[in-house]
């Protein structure tokens, strides 16, 4: 008799710890990113971390509920962007930093970046590159000791000797000495699998490769092939057996047609995509991340004397303006196109303005969303638990003051934010 007490009052305790987790936040309009509807007065209820229930109307709080009044905003999944680059920013000076900065300096930098990422109401970014900060930044995000968003980490991306993210480039000779595929410079199908095992055995969760040159490394060409189609799939395939996902760089249609050729999961940028390229995507279901906002930054900067090295003022003039009209023609022939930015090209928190680019250039509001929410999540093969607000999801919640549908721009300033369940903004 006294066991069966104790055991109610246990479970007893425990349900009113349960309830106290519960918040009810009440929706004055919602995107769900499951319809493609906006509807009204909807209650969303979160529990830990998932969201148990959404219903119509407010409803009543229980004993012990706390209540969210989000009745004068639009509520929407946590925002997803596909291409960041956490560990740095924009900066004028910013080629010598590769010299000035320890990996602890980069550390406590990129700490400050994924804070204002996550405020401008991003919840889950793909870090397309950086040092290995990146992976470690990640794990203390996971940890709950750093504010920032989940971060899906690609590590270093895996370049060719002398192409765009070889870490030398530019560099005195003495100093450019011979990185392998350890530092993610590969030369060869053999180099290629070593490459990508090792970002696996660093804890990366995607692979991402410089299929053609880049616009702000120090090389003269942003366009030509870098890797041999045997390189590719070799990568490709190597990634695939470990789980991973692949992101492909590419701005020249060479190196883009053999990196879709060969399965990559994802394009970036993708400037000079043609109509056949555009088809061969369709055919092979290749999503399409176009960055639009990196390209009209890039091209802005140019224009200011010494912002950039000489050699990259004549490539970010000439491939930044064009991003936007080729999302344009990807986006009116059908290519999957999930939502992301090239962050640190520009400065972080700025991730919303894509949106606005992206109406801009023809695609409806409800779509730029879904792109940023559903899209990215079923191309990180994550969306039995991101990308919607449905019940069993996590409790990735923001919301902005107006109607994105009409006013686009109210992405830019997201007013409220939940990940996992917990509230880091709220005005
Ligand atoms: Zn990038």
């Amino acid at each position: 008799m006294k066991k069966i007490t104790v055991l109610i009052a246990v479970l007893l305790l425990y349900f009113v710890q349960v309830q106290a987790q519960r918040s009810l936040l009440h929706c004055g309009q919602l995107i769900d990113a499951k319809s493609d509807k906006l509807q009204k007065e909807v209650t969303i209820v979160v529990e830990g971390d998932k969201i148990i229930k959404v219903e119509k109307g407010y409803s009543q709080p229980g004993e012990g509920d706390k209540i969210i009044d989000l009745k004068s905003k639009t509520v929407l999944p946590g925002l997803m962007d596909m291409h960041v680059h956490i560990e740095g920013e924009t900066s004028k000076d910013n080629y010598i930093k590769r010299f000035t900065l320890n990996e602890a300096d980069v550390a406590f930098n990129s700490t400050v970046y994924a804070e204002r990422t996550l405020m401008a109401g991003f919840t889950t970014v793909r870090d397309l590159g950086g040092s290995g900060v990146n992976t470690a930044l990640r794990n203390a995000i996971n940890a709950g000791k750093v504010k920032g968003p989940r971060i899906f980490s690609a590590g270093k991306s895996i370049a060719t000797t002398g192409g765009h993210a070889d870490p030398t480039n530019g560099f005195r000779h003495d100093l450019m000495g011979d990185p392998g595929p350890k530092e993610g410079v590969i030369n060869g199908a053999h180099e290629a699998r070593k490459a990508v095992r090792q970002q696996y055995k660093n804890g990366a969760d995607v692979i991402k490769i410089t299929a053609t040159g880049g616009v702000l490394s120090l090389a003269k060409d942003g366009s030509g092939p870098q890797f041999k189609l045997d390189e590719l799939e070799a990568i490709i395939e190597t990634a695939n057996e470990y789980g991973m996902i692949t992101a492909a760089h590419a701005h020249g249609p060479e190196g883009m047609k053999r990196a879709v050729m060969a399965g990559i999961t994802s394009i970036e940028h993708g400037t000079m995509m043609t109509p056949e390229i555009m088809d061969l995507m369709k055919q092979k279901g290749t999503y399409y991340v176009p960055t639009i906002s990196a390209g009209r930054f890039v091209a802005d900067q140019a224009k200011i004397e010494g912002y950039y090295p000489a050699v990259v003022v004549p490539k970010a003039l000439a491939i930044g303006p064009q991003i936007q009209n080729t999302f344009a023609e990807a986006y009116k022939k059908g290519v999957k196109i999930a939502f992301g930015t090239d962050a640190g090209v520009f400065p972080h928190g700025q991730n919303g303005k894509e949106f606005g680019y992206m109406v801009e250039a023809g695609m409806s509001p409800m779509e730029a969303i879904r792109s940023a929410t559903i899209v990215t999540a079923q191309m990180l093969k994550a969306d039995d638990v991101l990308g919607s607000i449905e019940v069993g999801k996590k409790a990735d919640i923001v919301a902005v003051n107006d109607n994105p549908l009409t006013n686009i721009s109210t992405m830019e300033n997201v007013t409220f934010v939940m990940k996992d369940g917990v509230v880091y903004k709220s005005e």
